[in-house]
């Protein structure tokens, strides 16, 4: 079975970016592959060093978000960056070229959102020079984009972002989301319901093609002929999206128990050590530095 390495940084709860660019996929793709999902705790703190009380947080409420959109954490091993050493070990061999996280279980799929592309470039040549220098170790690991490769944002910038502030979070509650939804921006030539409106400049026409896919030609058609308003169309994603995030909710609400969140997280990255106590043993074989291995 091949590996999968994918996650989220502890930054904030997650949103419907991360559910249409990343963890709808994650979900089908957990019993084709040996998945990991990292909670990068350690990449936040490039970003957050001024709030490190904050990432202990949401390192539970972006476990619970994995696992309320259908993550199963028997299958999925969802583990804590900091927690798994061998990352940093790995780090100091790295080191003489650069970054680690996606090597140390070596993956071989990396299921991302477009922006983190460059990412998972740097990451396939770490490998090919490793490989190169010491031999065959880690896959050169591939980008998996989905169909969703970047959600626009609640006040139209290019990407939803938990750090913009323009986002819907899976756990939003519903009267929440209508508000968002209802004062989101569309196309700012409708001023009228019979106005023909502009599908490809309107924020919620790409909420539709994401989370309503099966209504989007006769939306489009409708929307051009100015035959519906945007008042109307907006209560329609508000329904499409309950329909999604309802049963996510629920499933939140089934393990956002006391200690559970946490007995996942250690289970998970029990795994993850595991898997880079297996790949260090490779390194430091081809490496010639596991000195002691006779004793
Ligand atoms: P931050 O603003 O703190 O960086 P973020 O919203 O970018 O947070 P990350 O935890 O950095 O979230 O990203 C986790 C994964 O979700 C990545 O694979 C990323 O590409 C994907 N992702 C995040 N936002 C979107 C989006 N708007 N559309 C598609 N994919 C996204
Ligand atoms: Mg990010």
């Amino acid at each position: 079975m091949e590996r999968i390495l994918t996650g989220d940084r502890p930054t904030g709860p997650l949103h419907l970016g991360h559910y249409a660019g990343s963890l709808r996929n994650r979900v089908k793709l957990q019993s084709e592959y040996d998945t990991f999902i990292i909670v990068a705790d350690v990449q936040a703190l490039t970003t957050h060093w001024e709030t490190p009380g904050l990432i202990g947080v949401n390192v539970r409420e972006v476990a619970l978000d994995n696992i309320a959109c259908g993550l199963n954490p028997e299958k999925a091993s969802i583990f804590v960056q900091s927690m798994v050493p061998q990352i940093a070990e790995l780090t100091i061999f790295f080191g003489l070229f650069t970054t680690a996280d996606i090597l140390f279980c070596r993956a071989d799929v990396v299921p991302v959102g477009e922006d983190q592309l460059p990412h998972v470039e740097v990451t396939r040549f770490i490998a090919g020079r490793f490989n190169e220098l010491y031999g065959e170790v880690f896959p050169e690991p591939r980008a998996m984009v989905s169909d969703v490769s970047r959600l626009i944002g609640l006040d139209g910038n290019a990407k939803m972002s938990k750090s913009l502030g323009n986002a819907i979070y899976l756990n939003d509650h519903p009267a929440d989301i209508g508000k968002k939804i209802m004062s989101a921006v569309t196309d700012p030539a409708r001023i009228h319901k019979t106005d023909p409106g502009h599908p490809e400049i309107c924020t919620i026409f790409a909420y539709h093609k994401a989370f309503n896919a099966g209504e989007v030609p006769e939306i489009e058609d409708c929307c051009r002929k100015g035959a519906i308003g945007c008042v109307g169309c907006k209560k329609n994603l508000i329904v499409k999206l309950e329909v999604i995030l309802a049963p996510v909710r629920e499933r939140r609400a089934e393990y956002d128990k006391p200690g559970l969140i946490d007995d996942i997280l250690i289970m998970g990255t029990e795994k993850a050590v595991k898997a880079g106590v297996e790949t260090m043993a490779l390194v430091r074989e081809a490496m010639h530095t596991n000195y002691w291995k006779e004793r």
